[in-house]
């Protein structure tokens, strides 16, 4: 039983049915096989019996090659089998009979014969695993003729062993006809066979060029006919004419239809003594079938070629064409507007996009429509495309374009220059678009968020700065110009030290330091700027980038020279007296107080003044109340005249004034003091047109731990009134501890 043999198809096919199935279909093949090699054996036999035993074409081992080739390697030994026993069938219809030692020479030239055969289908399936449309034909040719050249040297020498061997035949005249017959044979059918069987129905044409096939056959077989009808005229060229016309019209099938009739017409007309060979005179038979099979060779070296290239050219056109439709498709589903555009600006493609990204038909943008651009574009891109044109360099342009709804749309096209695929010799522009609105759009809203950003913080009375990690300003606002009257513009990217100075500088560095740590941080300072003293106070603020990296910080400074100086006058007004610019209460009382501590700690004495000035009403009666004001003022000046630096004066309201004094060792020191001052009222006071004779009354108290401010008070005042009653002009010590 003949079984399918492979591992999965055995598995596939496990049903008796389908088993059946495949068994018979192979059955038929083999039969095919086996009567096509059996007509063919028969039909170059007869014909070598014609020209003295000498073959022109031998024919079966082509047929068997190309039933091989188009069928799996499974199917081989099948198909060699029939192949073996059509041989020896036809030997014994060829030969009319096996005679003599004729059974085993059979078998040897069979097995030859298989040799060659194998030979040729191994290498060409080794190298061509499969033969379909899109195989290369042109290199398929080049490695089945380099075989088969390999293959019939094979079996010509092994032949020729055994013709020597059974029959006594010279081994090279066997081996030359051998061979000849043999390589024609397998060139021609070897192919024909192959392309037939691969072809099967398309062999008879394409639909609807049947009828011209056959016309174009039939015009080649007259030829051919009329050509080897008559042996007076050398026509065999006439022949490659309509052979070659029959190739290209019709590849493939003409290829096989126009060598076959060739082939066939020529080996029966020179077997049978007819056609142009017969005039070469004295040429044998053995010599005309030779030159029939170098004409035929050589038609078929001429018109295969020309069927292979005209293949490999549908082969190659074919993957132009996918190609081609792949990069259709890509730009068709492309979201992108994409377009061909010729030098006169018409459209050879558009994309569909086109109306999904401006509304338009396809149709209605094929023509140039300068006007849907933007008006205040239009020059711009003219000049980019005119540039493009003259350059042949890539541009790239952002242009506003009408939508078929009237509103425009912000497109950035990307257009190169390209050779036309389908006008050979021209340029066209290759054109690549793509909405980008929204960006346009965000873009403007950024930078009118900026600009309000800018408006506002240029209006701020404060310098607001951003200084990164470097230290490096990256933006100021336009008050700096109030403040330093430098331009924003000149500060971005120096770095502080440049900008604010070296002085600066040092005392800005520990607040930069702790900015850039992460801390925030206000403080004052002072600085020299338009050649004034001014005050400033700077809040550092950590910045942070959008996914919360460190950025540097923010500053804000602003003036506040003027705060400080209403600061400084309340200090001065809580302090000092207006009229005569001395100490007043307030700062005597403090100052009096620290004293008694550090006296205490120290364990010295201290000595307290009280300064009266006597009968004052009256001078304010007698010369009105701003000669006592201007009493009151030389008094004051006087009193700081006669005490030292280190002395504190004080006014501690009305005409009273006290001298505090932290350093008298002893009662006469203090006494020394207390003299000085009442004598510094010997020299008359003049206001105006008034000379005033004034005196003053003290009471002095030196005390070494007083216990309080109190207390110490007590006693000077006291010592005041003991002046006082004394009658005024003097003054009184009361000395305790000392
Ligand atoms: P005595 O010798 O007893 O001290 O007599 P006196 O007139 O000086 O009396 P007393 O010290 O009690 O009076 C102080 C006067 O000083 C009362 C007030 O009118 C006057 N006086 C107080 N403050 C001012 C001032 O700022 N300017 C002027 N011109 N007079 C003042
Ligand atoms: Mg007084």
């Amino acid at each position: 039983m003949l079984t399918v043999g492979t591992f999965p198809i055995a598995m596939v096919m496990h049903q008796p049915q389908q088993r059946r199935q495949v068994f018979l279909a192979l059955s038929i093949e083999m039969a095919g096989l086996f009567a096509a090699v059996l007509v063919t054996v028969s039909y170059s036999l007869l014909l070598a019996r014609h020209t003295g035993s000498v073959l022109t074409i031998w024919v079966p081992n082509g047929v068997v090659v190309g039933a091989l080739l188009s069928v799996p390697r499974r199917k081989w030994p099948h198909y060699l089998a029939a192949g073996f026993l059509s041989f020896l069938a036809g030997r014994v219809l060829g030969h009319g009979g096996l005679l003599g030692n004729g059974v085993a020479v059979s078998l040897a030239l069979g097995l030859c014969n298989g040799v060659e055969i194998l030979i040729v289908a191994t290498v060409v399936r080794h190298g061509f695993p499969r033969i379909a449309k899109d195989t290369r034909f042109l290199l398929l040719g080049r490695i089945a003729l380099g075989s088969t050249l390999v293959a019939c040297v094979a079996s010509s020498l092994l032949a020729a062993t055994v013709q020597r061997a059974a029959n006594g035949l010279p081994f090279w005249t066997t081996t030359d006809w051998w061979f000849r017959s043999h390589l024609l044979g397998m060139v021609i059918v070897a192919t024909l066979t192959l392309v037939a069987l691969l072809q099967r129905r398309r062999m008879l044409g394409q639909p609807g060029r049947r009828l011209l096939l056959l016309r174009d056959v039939t015009v080649l077989t007259l030829v051919t006919v009329g050509v080897f009808a008559q042996s007076r005229y050398p026509l065999l060229f006439v022949v490659f004419g309509p052979l070659l016309y029959v190739v290209f019209q019709h590849r493939f099938p003409g290829l096989v239809f126009g060598i076959a009739i060739i082939a066939l017409v020529t080996s029966v007309a020179t077997a049978l003594g007819a056609g142009p060979f017969q005039l070469i005179v004295p040429a044998t038979p053995a010599h005309q079938a030779m030159l029939a099979q170098i004409f035929l060779g050589v038609l078929c070296i001429t018109a295969l070629p020309v069927a292979l290239a005209l293949a490999d050219r549908r082969r190659l056109a074919r993957r132009v064409t996918e190609s081609e439709s792949r990069y259709r498709l890509l730009a068709d589903y492309a979201s992108d507007l994409v377009m061909r555009i010729a030098r006169d600006g018409t459209r050879r493609y558009v994309s569909p996009s086109v109306k999904d990204m401006l509304g338009w038909d396809v149709r209605e943008f094929l023509d140039y429509r300068p006007e849907l651009i933007h008006p205040e574009d239009r020059e711009r891109v003219a000049t980019a495309v005119q540039e493009l044109w003259n350059s042949g360099k890539p541009s790239l342009t952002q242009y506003r374009l009408q939508r078929r709804s009237g509103d425009y749309i912000w497109i950035e096209a990307l257009v190169r220059m390209a050779p036309s695929p389908d006008r050979p010799g021209e340029m066209e522009l290759i054109y690549t678009g793509r909405d980008i609105t929204e960006a346009m759009e965000a873009e403007q809203a950024l930078a009118d968020s900026e600009k309000r950003l800018r408006t506002i913080t240029d209006n701020v009375p404060a310098v607001i700065a951003h200084i990164d990690a470097n230290e490096r300003y990256t933006f100021v606002n336009g008050y700096v110009r109030e403040v330093a009257g430098q331009a924003p513009e000149d500060m971005i990217g120096k770095t502080v030290q440049e900008i604010r100075g070296h002085v600066l500088y040092v005392t800005l560095k520990p607040h930069i330091e702790r900015a850039l740590r992460g801390e925030s941080d206000t403080f004052e300072y002072e600085a020299e700027y338009g050649g004034r003293h001014r005050y400033f106070q700077t809040t550092y603020l950590p910045a942070t980038t959008g996914n919360g990296q460190p950025s540097g910080f923010y500053a804000l400074t602003t003036e506040i020279t003027r705060i400080k100086q209403a600061e400084q006058q309340l200090s001065y007004l809580a302090h000092y007296d207006v009229l005569t610019g001395i100490a007043n209460r307030r700062f005597f009382s403090e100052g009096i107080n620290i004293a008694m501590r550090h006296a205490s700690i120290a364990n010295s004495p201290l000595l307290v003044m009280l300064i009266d000035i006597d009968h004052f009403k009256h001078i304010n009666d007698t010369y009105g109340h701003a000669t006592g004001d201007a009493v009151l003022l030389e008094i004051a000046s006087r009193l700081k005249a006669s005490i030292r630096k280190t002395d504190l004066l004080a006014r501690l309201g009305g005409d009273e004034f006290v001298v505090l004094c932290d350093d008298i060792a002893s009662h006469e020191i203090a006494e020394t003091l207390a003299e000085k001052i009442t004598r510094a009222m010997d020299t008359s006071i003049i206001v105006g047109p008034h000379v005033l004779k004034v005196t003053l009354s003290v009471g002095a108290a030196l005390c070494r731990d007083a216990g309080s401010v109190d207390a110490l008070m007590q006693r000077a005042d006291e010592a005041l009134y003991r002046a006082k009653e004394r009658g005024r002009a003097c003054y009184e010590l009361s000395v305790t501890g000392v």
